[in-house]
Parts: structure tokens; C-alpha cells; sequence
């Protein structure tokens, strides 16, 4: 068992969180800031490193810029960022926007969440592995991993979307050794495109269009299939959603973890947008040649010595020496670990939504009682709306949280 072993008399709960990504590590921080749990009772499973799987998956696309502005970042204080950028000249890594603060780069956003973990000493409380599955029990939550069992009072689920990712179906029908990949497949590296290669995208949003002017070259040939017209729009939702109190009047009347909820956030959130500054590189480079466009939708694909073959609803066909899909993030709730938490419990509703607590984002159990699992990231969308899985839906998780776990803890008599 790995964890504290602390006697029962004690004044502060060991909180383990599953997922040290964006959200992981700014709940951590919360907890920590408000005393809700001593540094000694916190373990963060994560099999990446802290930020390793949104370091790798900016480094995938090709993003230089965050879309958020310098106030999103992983620490409490929203100036921490811009204070850290003028203490050390880099005032020229916040890029101006045109709506809302200035935009960090990738490397001073990652830079300073190094600087806010370093201070936390956060790299102590990881434990190296994966969360395969949690057991609630009388007084806590064990939670199982690839390194062993750890028991704690409260477990905090921030895993993002768990790898699952959204493929075509004609992409399915491949043999595994064709050369398509998902861009944000673990093992896909954009540096190994060789210099001469013909390159198709599939994809019309943000990450197509980063990815296709990143990989962009004179010798190569780069083809973007893009079914629909781009869309542009700066954020992922309308900026009211950033007040959650519209939140709250537009999800919290309908019925929990429902087809409603979920189909009201689809609504609200501009899937498939591309920011302003996105699109005008991709526009330029479009003009200059660089990449060509494919607007007819991609019906066949076959693999042919090597190379993918596929052929448009226009009756186009193109071979490509790889493809890779661009094609989003599939249901977060389909990844391995929450397929696991049906042998729980813990409610679920449409497509697998945990049923949460409006008020706490506590899990609810079958029988309507508040679970020991609480929830962060893309799987809160029902609750706190389109931007849930941003660094913004992070503070807004941590601000429940921690005064959910403040009141259990004062709540908290010693055995
Ligand atoms: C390229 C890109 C750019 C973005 N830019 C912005 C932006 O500018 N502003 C913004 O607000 N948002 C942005 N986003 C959205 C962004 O995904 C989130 O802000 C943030 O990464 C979400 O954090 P997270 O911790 O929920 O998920 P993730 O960053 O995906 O972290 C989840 C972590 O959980 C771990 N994990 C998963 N399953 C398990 C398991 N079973 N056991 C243990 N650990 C597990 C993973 O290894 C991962 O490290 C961007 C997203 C992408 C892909």
C-alpha cells in the first residue's frame, strides 16, 4: 500500500488525485494553499509527468501560443505568470490579443508551471502509474494503480480526456501498419516526417490548422481535407460562459449528467473554431502555396505499399505517404478508467457521465448519497459548461472543491 501511514487519529485527509495535468496540479495547489491537506497525505498518480501529456500534445501541433489569456495558468494568483515574465525580461512571450489579456507562450506557460511545482515540491507527491480503478470504501477510497493500492479519504479525478480520441470510420477499417496516425497518439512525432513527403491532414479546426503551417516546407507536399468552411472564433465559447453564473441558468435546471445538459454545452462551445491569429497564418500559407486544400469529404481509404490511398466523395483520390487525423478528442467518459467505475457505485448518465453534485462536483452514488470522488476537467462539462476543461474550468473547480473539502474537513472529528 503506498500512501502515509498515519494512525486513525487524525486532523487533515489524505487526498490522492488521479491525473497531474492542468488540473491536477492546480487542485493541488489549492488544497495545499488552504490547508485542506498536508503536503505528506497528497499523491498525484500520473504516468507522464506533471504537464507531460499537455507539454507533448502542444509539441504535437505545433503550438507556440496558449489561446488563453496570461491569467489561465496553473497557480492561485492570476498576475503569477505576467509577475514571473517581468522578473526574468520576458515580457516579450505575451503576445496581444484581440480579445482579453495577452497570451503567453508555450514555453513561458510551461516554464512557469515548472517554477509553481518546483515551490509545491509537487514532483514528491507523484506516484509513477495509472489509475485503473477506484473502490469506495466505509470511511474512504481505495484507489488501484499500475504501482499498487492507495488508500485515502478523498480521490480527485483530473484525468482530461483519458486518451480517448475521435477517429473517421474509414480510418478504422486499416490495416494497423498503415501510415495513419491521430495527432495526438502518444507516439506520434511530427519531427519524423521526412523532408519530401506528401502529408495529408484531416481536420478543419485549431490543431489541423497549427499542424499543417508547422509542418509546411517548399520540398514537401501538405494536403488539408477540410470538409466545412473554417470558422473562426477567438474563444471556445461565448465569454459569458466564463461568468459561471450563466452557467448555472442555462445547465443546472435540467436533469444531471443528461442528453440535455450535454447537448446544451455542445451548443454553446465552438468545436472546430480557429482563433483569428491561427487563421492567418494558415491563410497565408495557404496563399503561398505551402498547403493544399481538400474540401471534399474523405469516403475510402486503403493502404498501398506503404502509402494510404484515399478517395473523396468527389472522386478525388490522393496518396498520401501518411495521414494524420486531426479529429478531435473522443468521449472522455470511454477511456479505460471510467469504464471501470461501472462496476462501482458511482451513477452514470448519458454516454457515461458521472452523475456530479452541481454545488461540489462530488460524484453521486446509485442511491443519490455523495460519493468520496470528486471530478475536474472535460468530464465536469455538464456541470460548469463549455469552458470545464480550460485552465479557467480548473479555477472553478478548485473553488468548489476546496470549500467542499474545507467543510468535511472541519467536519472531521479525530477517532
Ligand atoms: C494543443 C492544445 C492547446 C490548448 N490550449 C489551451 C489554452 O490556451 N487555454 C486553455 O484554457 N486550454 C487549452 N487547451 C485545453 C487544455 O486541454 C486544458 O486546458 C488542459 O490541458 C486540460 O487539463 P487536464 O488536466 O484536464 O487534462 P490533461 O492536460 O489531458 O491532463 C490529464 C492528465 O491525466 C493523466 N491521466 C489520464 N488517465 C490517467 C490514469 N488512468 N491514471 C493516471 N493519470 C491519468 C494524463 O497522463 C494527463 O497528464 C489546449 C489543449 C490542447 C490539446
Amino acid at each position: 500500500m503506498q500512501g502515509s501511514n498515519r494512525s486513525d487519529v487524525r486532523s487533515s485527509p489524505r487526498v490522492t488525485i488521479i491525473g497531474g495535468g492542468v488540473h491536477g496540479v492546480h487542485l493541488a495547489i489549492r488544497l495545499l494553499d488552504a490547508n485542506v491537506v498536508e503536503h505528506e497525505d497528497l499523491r498525484i498518480v500520473e504516468p507522464d509527468g506533471l504537464l507531460g501529456g499537455f507539454r507533448r500534445k502542444c509539441r504535437q501541433c505545433g503550438v507556440e501560443t496558449l489561446r488563453s489569456p496570461f491569467v489561465h495558468h496553473v497557480a492561485r494568483d492570476p498576475f503569477s505568470l505576467r509577475d514571473f515574465a517581468r522578473g526574468r525580461g520576458r515580457d516579450d512571450e505575451l503576445h496581444p490579443s484581440r480579445v482579453g489579456g495577452d497570451r503567453p507562450t508555450t514555453d513561458l506557460f510551461f516554464d512557469h508551471a515548472a517554477w509553481v511545482v518546483d515551490r509545491y515540491d509537487l514532483d514528491s507527491s507523484i506516484v509513477e502509474g495509472r489509475a485503473t480503478g477506484i473502490r469506495e470504501q466505509r470511511t474512504g477510497v481505495a484507489v488501484e494503480t499500475t504501482t499498487g493500492r492507495i488508500e485515502s479519504d478523498w480521490c480527485l479525478l483530473a484525468t482530461g480526456y483519458g486518451g480517448a480520441t475521435s477517429l473517421p470510420e474509414w480510418a478504422g477499417t486499416l490495416p494497423e501498419d498503415a501510415p495513419v496516425t491521430h495527432v495526438w497518439d502518444p507516439s506520434f512525432d511530427r519531427e519524423v516526417i521526412g523532408e519530401t513527403e506528401h502529408v495529408g491532414i484531416v481536420g478543419g479546426g485549431i490543431t489541423a490548422a497549427q499542424l499543417a503551417v508547422t509542418i509546411a516546407r517548399p520540398s514537401r507536399t501538405v494536403t488539408l481535407f477540410a470538409r466545412s468552411p473554417f470558422r473562426v472564433e477567438s474563444l471556445e465559447a461565448g465569454t459569458e460562459w466564463m461568468h459561471f453564473s450563466s452557467v448555472v441558468e442555462e445547465l443546472h435546471d435540467l436533469p444531471p449528467a443528461s442528453q440535455e445538459r450535454q447537448q446544451r454545452v455542445e451548443q454553446a462551445r465552438n468545436d472546430g473554431a480557429i482563433p483569428p491569429y491561427a487563421f492567418d497564418r494558415l491563410r497565408e500559407t495557404l496563399q503561398g502555396d505551402g498547403i493544399s486544400l481538400e474540401r471534399s469529404e474523405i469516403t475510402v481509404a486503403n493502404e498501398a505499399g506503404g502509402t494510404v490511398v484515399v478517395t473523396c466523395e468527389d472522386g478525388t483520390a490522393v496518396c498520401l505517404d501518411r495521414m494524420i487525423c486531426s479529429t478531435g478528442f473522443g468521449n472522455p467518459y470511454s477511456a479505460s478508467l471510467f469504464r471501470s467505475f461501472r462496476e462501482t457505485s458511482l451513477a452514470s448518465g448519458y454516454r457515461g457521465a458521472p452523475v456530479l453534485d452541481d454545488e461540489t462536483l462530488c460524484w453521486r452514488c446509485e442511491d443519490g448519497s455523495p460519493s468520496r470522488v470528486l471530478v475536474s476537467g472535460a468530464a465536469t462539462e455538464q456541470v460548469l459548461g463549455p469552458f470545464a476543461r480550460n485552465v479557467i474550468g480548473a479555477r472553478r473547480a478548485g473553488d468548489l472543491i476546496v470549500d467542499h473539502l474545507t467543510a468535511q474537513k472541519e467536519a472531521m472529528v479525530p477517532a
